[in-house]
């Protein structure tokens, strides 16, 4: 290096370090006090409580900051109602939300994709279409409109279809079925005849006991049981065709957003993404024990719905989605989605799937 080029260099980062060091010392030194509601109840395991939930990601946030950005975290009904988050969060009464996008379908349909689409994408496939594959922009540009922004924070895995008081023989059986599911796959079910229902979680279980509904889907082994579903309902339908992964979604106030400094936000986004992944991993340790001791020790008859159900389900779903589609919003999303997807089945399908399949054994 030549000298001149050396006495340059020497005097920038003098005249940089000058310049930068008061804005520096501002934007480190900034304390930030945020309110985080959930549409789930305080102690619920995944969502509130446990490796990778709400109270996880605020202390992460907490730690990684040391304490400059300090997220005070509200179970439903503590601060507002379960499925108010999103107003709140538009409003700035609260910075973030933690739920589950497809709540907010009335506000904005295209809102589903960034949960799960039925017959959609397992985990793996939902992280590569939202890391590598445009999602997280795509729902920023969803949620722009509202002044906020989003990003995944938690993962369930594959859901199970969920508790019925009888047996599901056929199509027919479903007919007149009061359930409890939210979602797009609602309205798959409700063109079969079933009366659907959208209850948040703590109201499952008496509305099931006392057959106020004769079937519900919650979320897998681990919760379901918490609730005590197994108590109300002994038919367990297996692999949720409504949820191949359910994503946690973090929502954000934009204009709080903005004020944070690039460190933070950095920190929140990396926050998330660790809790995306360690509560995934958390359910497939927390649902073998749990589905092991239902089938085991509570009476509870597990299998898949019959091939039949499943193929007038996938029909159902095909002209449901074929209607969302027509909001050119949903179907920017939709394309964006389904053509990963359709690339990711063709590559998991000699790689994940033919390893379950046929190496495994
Ligand atoms: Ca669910």
């Amino acid at each position: 290096m030549s000298l001149v080029r050396r006495q340059f260099l020497s005097r920038a980062a003098v005249a940089g370090s000058v310049l930068a060091a008061p804005m520096v010392a501002n934007a480190q030194s900034a304390r930030f006090n945020w309110k985080m509601t959930s549409a789930y109840g305080k102690g619920s395991p995944f969502y509130m409580d446990g490796p990778g939930s709400a109270t996880d990601l605020a202390k992460r946030i907490r730690e990684m900051s040391d304490g400059r950005l300090n997220i005070q975290v509200f179970g439903a009904g503590e601060l507002i109602p379960a499925f108010e988050g999103f107003d709140a969060v538009r409003a700035g009464t609260v910075e973030m939300n933690h739920a589950n996008a497809y709540f907010w379908t009335g506000k904005t349909a295209a809102a589903q994709y960034f949960t799960a689409v039925p017959f959609g994408m397992n985990f793996q496939g939902m992280n590569g279409w939202f890391y590598d594959g445009g999602g997280i922009d795509l729902w920023n540009e969803v949620y722009a409109p509202f002044g906020m922004v989003a990003m995944p924070c938690g993962n369930t895995g594959v859901q199970m279809t969920g508790w019925f008081k009888k047996e599901i023989k056929t199509v027919a059986d479903l007919k007149g079925l009061k359930m409890r599911i939210p979602g797009l796959a609602g309205k798959v079910y409700a063109n079969l005849g079933v009366d659907v229902k959208v209850l948040p979680g703590g109201e499952i279980f008496p509305a099931l006991e006392r057959g106020v509904i004769d079937a519900a889907e919650f979320v897998g082994p681990f919760q379901d049981r918490r609730l005590g579903l197994q108590k109300a309902a002994k038919y367990y339908y297996t692999t949720g065709w409504h949820e191949a992964s359910t994503v946690s979604e973090l929502l954000i106030n934009k204009a709080a957003w903005d004020k944070l400094p690039a460190d933070l936000k950095a920190i929140v986004s990396n926050a998330s993404a660790a809790c995306n992944v360690i509560s995934e991993a958390w359910c497939q340790k927390a649902n073998s024990e749990a589905m092991d001791d239902l089938v085991k020790n509570q009476g509870v008859i597990a299998r898949p719905l019959p091939d039949d159900v499943i193929k007038a389900l996938k029909t159902e779903t095909n002209k449901v989605l074929t209607e969302a589609i027509k909001d050119p919003l949903t179907k920017k999303v939709h394309d964006s989605y389904f053509a990963f997807k359709s690339k990711y089945d063709r590559w998991t399908e000699v790689s994940e799937e033919a390893y379950h399949l046929k190496v495994r054994g």
